[in-house]
């Protein structure tokens, strides 16, 4: 297992459409294992294999539970090849993304999906999703064909970033008070 480096959205490989994958080897469930670890250590919930520079079509997702994003459960996913093929209603909501350190902005997405797919040994899958992980495996998705959040921004006026510093700062303040 390995921590990988996350790019980020001044890389030109970020832009690129991932291809399809065809094997269903070691290699892959090697990557999908290193994304995972990768995806947690940096406080993730989803990663798509762009960002970590491979172009191939593989997104993981694990929203734990007591993140509770409006009341979603537990969600994890690891998807090969994952397409939406049918979505309904709409939701707009707040995302981020590892790529986009510290950016946040309001979104607009299906509020359910089907997604269809294969498993890590190749096995056909098909998962329904409504709320946050719906949003997070259309977001994944879009990684794989060079679409990154901030191009899909409802209101761009929404777009704000989160200073780490002020965060760790307000922290601070928080214990000394
Ligand atoms: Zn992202």
């Amino acid at each position: 297992m390995a921590l990988l480096t996350v790019l980020t959205d001044e890389n030109p490989r970020l832009r690129l459409k991932s291809q399809k994958i065809t094997k269903f080897d070691k290699a892959l469930r090697e990557l999908a294992v290193n994304m995972l670890e990768t995806m947690d250590d940096s406080n993730g919930i989803g990663l798509a294999a762009p960002q970590v520079g491979v172009l191939k079509r593989l997104i993981v997702i694990h929203i734990p539970a007591d993140l509770a994003f409006e009341g979603s459960p537990e969600f994890s996913a690891v998807v090969v090849n994952p397409e939406v093929v049918k979505g309904s209603g709409e939701q707009i909501g707040e995302e981020g993304c590892l790529s986009v350190p510290g950016w946040f902005g309001e979104v607009k997405r299906y509020f359910a999906v089907t997604v269809r797919g294969r498993d890590i040994y190749g096995k056909e899958i098909r998962i329904k999703a409504d709320g946050w992980p719906s949003r997070c495996l259309q977001h994944e998705i879009d990684h794989l064909d060079g679409i990154i959040f901030t191009d899909k921004i409802t209101d761009p006026s929404t777009l704000h970033k989160v200073e780490p510093k002020e965060e760790a700062a307000e922290e601070e303040l928080a214990k000394v008070n």
